[in-house]
């Protein structure tokens, strides 16, 4: 028999919530994977059943230092998403996402990989323009607590256009929004994360200000699959930036409610207040992305906290 060659993929935030879904995809694929994680939000716990397998590689490392390996796809997830955890050490988070995704496109140049790279919804910051197609080009305050991550990932995206008009890379930008489901850290301070685990403890659920800004809450399970195909799909086909999420758009009071609905929880809701530079709405325009790819998210938000809320009761 012919020796086929695995496709080598490097994942950085390969032990994060989303990384550790797409270690998993693209070892079941038969890939040879390379997970690259310095653990600052990541965990092993993510990846414990992948640790054994003959082609997952765990490497502990900060990409913001540079690292070399020959890829035929990098995935560049590395970066604390939840602004609790991007705010705690602001500076480094520029620099995971500046020097990290500078390091990671010199590799995919020097290697003649792929790279798909995680951008956000973030770039849209406090939107006027809803839903929030790709060719809006955004409301962020650049000298905000929120900017190391939203102008973060604006230079980021900068750099990778840079890299495909310069030197021809094969870049693939995704826009994502607020994503949810099981690989979440308890102490995420996310949203879901913690209205789930305020809920199932009878703790009190913390809404910022009164409750009625929005967003549009996406499974983990439809997020990669779209990740997956943007993956594959042949060069000649991008164009630009792809936004990624479901496009149902609910307030936080109507998600705590909802949460406390299917926790069957007594916990009672609590308003603090809100922090500063929180969009007001969130909302995904999914056309362009629906059209190239043949891709929909298919979870529906009951479903999809049904079982995030099985993932955390099996944590707590
Ligand atoms: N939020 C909240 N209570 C919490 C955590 C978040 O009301 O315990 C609100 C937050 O102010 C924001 C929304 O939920 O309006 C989503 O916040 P998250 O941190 O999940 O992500 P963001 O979309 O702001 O990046």
């Amino acid at each position: 028999m012919a020796y086929k060659r695995r496709q080598k993929v490097l994942i950085t935030g390969g032990a994060g919530f989303i990384g550790s879904h797409l270690c998993r995809h693209y070892v079941e694929e038969g890939c040879d994977v390379v997970c690259l994680d310095n653990l600052y939000t990541g965990t092993k716990d993510n990846i414990t059943d992948l640790l054994d397998h003959p082609y997952f590689e765990f490497v502990r490392h900060d990409q913001i230092k540079p690292y070399w390996g020959h890829f035929d796809l990098i995935l560049n997830f590395a970066c604390p998403a939840s602004p609790v955890h991007y705010q705690r050490n602001a500076i480094y988070t520029m620099k995971t996402n500046v020097l990290g995704t500078l390091n990671m496109l010199g590799l995919a140049k020097r290697c003649s990989a792929r790279i798909v790279q995680a951008s956000t919804s973030e770039v849209y910051g406090n939107p006027e323009v809803h839903p929030q197609p790709e060719t809006y080009v955004g409301r962020v305050n650049p000298i905000g607590i929120r900017s190391c991550y939203d102008e973060g990932k604006r230079a980021a995206e900068a750099l990778c256009f840079d890299y495909k008009r310069v030197h021809k890379v094969d870049v693939r930008v995704i826009r994502i929004f607020n994503t949810y489901g099981p690989n979440m850290a308890a102490n995420d301070g996310r949203v879901v994360s913690n209205f789930i685990t305020q809920a199932l403890q009878g703790e009190p659920i913390t809404i910022y200000g009164d409750g009625s800004q929005t967003r549009s809450l996406c499974y983990v399970s439809d997020l990669v699959d779209g990740i997956v195909r943007i993956a594959a799909a042949p060069m000649e086909t991008i164009d630009g930036a792809y936004n990624l999420g479901r496009d149902e758009e609910l307030s936080m009071k109507a998600l705590a409610e909802e949460i406390l609905r299917l926790t069957q929880s007594p916990s009672k809701l609590v308003f603090e207040d809100l922090p500063q530079d929180d969009p007001e709405m969130r909302r995904p325009q999914l056309d362009k992305t629906r059209r190239a790819f043949d891709w929909s998210p298919q979870v529906s938000v009951e479903d999809g906290l049904r079982k995030t809320i099985a993932y955390f009761q099996s944590l707590l």
